[in-house]
């Protein structure tokens, strides 16, 4: 089961994952949590990195004391006794303490570049501090919770940041380091998103990668199920930030959670569901506040699963054009390697569209490459010579429609353009999976867009 920053952020949350975890410790043999960092947390680490990286001594302290005076206030308003208390506190001093030795190194070398290993040193403490803070909660109430460094468990690539990992090597490491807590009746409270390379080198999953940590680490100790608690009562047709009316889908398939996530719908990492699928262990989305809810299944295609669009999501992009033709894989590869030397994320994605005078070329902005992503790689492309003379770029806006056998039931992907008319569509692209039809949009239709695909779904549903 993963909590995630939203559920471990505020008391309120922590005494819901509390109920939960003896509720369900009841009804399970083994229990393997895995919880991220406090929301924003993560976030405010990346700035301390950076600010190190300025020799901005004053401004990193400052995050780290700010951090910490969040945390302890969280501690004091937890039902912890003072042993358990005490102690917590000595821990969560001497991981602030060590963060700022690093930060204070990077700060000292800042006119080398911030090495990403270092980047990602950094960021694990968030993940750290919220595992000892729950385990802690755990044992308070009789439960034997231990916090488990990932980073012995979870073996990744080089690839910092943004790593992937090895199945293989992380489920050794499972069976030598988790699985005999198991047996002794312990429940492991795991941090999510971190991991180490082979040569034992911090890395980490990329954001939103504790969902990652749990669908991992299910497989590498053959779980039955694998739950991830968040904020919402499920997945669903749309983000309920956007869309009001969206609502909870209770059944979806491998391949369409994939679709969803990967096209931005940020309740899940993209690439989580892949070693899911491998061993068809089912997933569940729930409600940290609402547990009485049974949220969504997420599970192998079903014959009697019928025809339909389910979802819509929505996501940046970078679009390009050029009045000539000709091939695009040597574009496609150097935004690519622009993308991720300036966020650590691959573009994965592009949907191109040629005719004998025109091309166009759209990548599709991760939402794991930060908020920024997009506006650093026009600035990239604007610096490089040779791109900015023949390609026009600019933002578009990505919006996926995800449904049940899409490549069979041509009026769902008619109904979709009828809706949308009137907008003008750059590109146009079918997922080879056929659960999703990818349409591509100036920014300023993407609401508008969005909002019609969906009331399509409510009328359809
Ligand atoms: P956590 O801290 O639990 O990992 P996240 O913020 O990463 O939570 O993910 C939960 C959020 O994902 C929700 O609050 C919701 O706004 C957003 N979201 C985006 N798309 C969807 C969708 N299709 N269904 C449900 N939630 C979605
Ligand atoms: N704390 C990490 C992040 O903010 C991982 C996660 O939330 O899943 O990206
Ligand atoms: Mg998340």
């Amino acid at each position: 089961m993963k909590f995630g920053g939203t559920s471990v952020g505020m008391t309120t949350g922590l005494s819901q994952v509390l109920s939960i975890v003896l509720y369900e410790h009841e009804r399970w043999t083994n229990l393997i949590l895995v919880v991220s960092a406090l929301e924003g947390v993560t976030d405010a680490l990346i700035e301390a990195a950076h600010l190190a990286q300025l020799n901005n001594q004053r401004g990193y302290r400052r995050i780290v004391a700010t951090l910490r005076t969040r945390h302890l206030a969280l501690i004091e308003h937890l039902p912890l006794g003072s042993t358990e208390k005490t102690a917590l506190q000595t821990d969560l001093d001497r991981l602030l303490y060590d963060l700022l030795g690093t930060c204070q190194t990077v700060a000292e070398h800042h006119d080398d570049a911030l090495r990403p290993e270092v980047a990602d040193k950094i960021v694990h403490v968030g993940e750290r501090l919220a595992a000892r803070i729950v385990a802690a909660l755990l044992r308070q109430n009789n439960l034997r919770g231990v916090a488990i460094d990932a980073t012995d468990l979870i073996i990744t690539n080089n690839a910092y940041g943004n790593a992937i990992p090895d199945l293989a090597l992380t489920r050794e490491r499972i069976a030598t380091h988790l699985l005999p807590l198991l047996q002794r009746g312990i429940i492991p409270v795991v941090t999510g998103y971190i991991s180490s390379s082979v040569t034992g080198k911090p890395t980490t999953l990329g954001r939103g990668g504790s969902d990652y940590t749990a669908s991992v680490l299910g497989v590498g100790s053959d779980a039955r199920e694998v739950w991830v608690w968040t904020d919402v009562d499920g997945l669903m047709t749309a983000d309920p930030r956007e869309i009001d009316d969206a609502r909870v889908i209770p059944t979806l398939s491998y391949d369409e959670a994939a679709e969803l996530a990967y096209f931005g719908a940020r309740i899940l990492h993209p690439r989580m569901i892949h070693p899911l699928r491998e061993q068809s262990i089912p997933l569940r989305v729930r409600n940290v506040y609402t547990p009485q809810q049974p949220g969504t299944l997420v599970r192998d295609k079903l014959a009697s699963m019928l025809p339909a669009i389910r979802a819509v999501t929505s996501i940046q992009g970078l679009g390009m054009s050029t009045s000539h033709n000709g091939p695009l894989a040597p574009l496609a590869q150097t935004v690519d390697s622009m993308l991720a030397d300036l966020t650590g994320s691959h573009t994965d994605v592009t949907i191109t569209s040629q005719s004998s005078s025109h091309s166009f070329i759209c990548f599709v902005i991760p939402t794991m490459a930060g908020p920024d992503a997009l506006h650093s790689l026009q600035v990239a492309l604007n610096q490089d010579e040779d791109l900015s003379a023949g390609w026009n770029t600019r933002p578009v806006q990505v919006v996926t429609v995800i449904g049940t056998r899409l490549g069979e039931i041509h009026t769902l992907t008619a109904n979709v353009l009828l809706a949308l008319e009137g907008i003008p569509l750059l590109a146009l692209s079918q997922a080879p999976s056929h659960c999703s039809v990818s349409l591509v949009v100036e920014t300023q239709y993407g609401e508008t867009a969005l909002t019609r695909i969906h009331n399509l779904i409510l009328k359809n549903g």
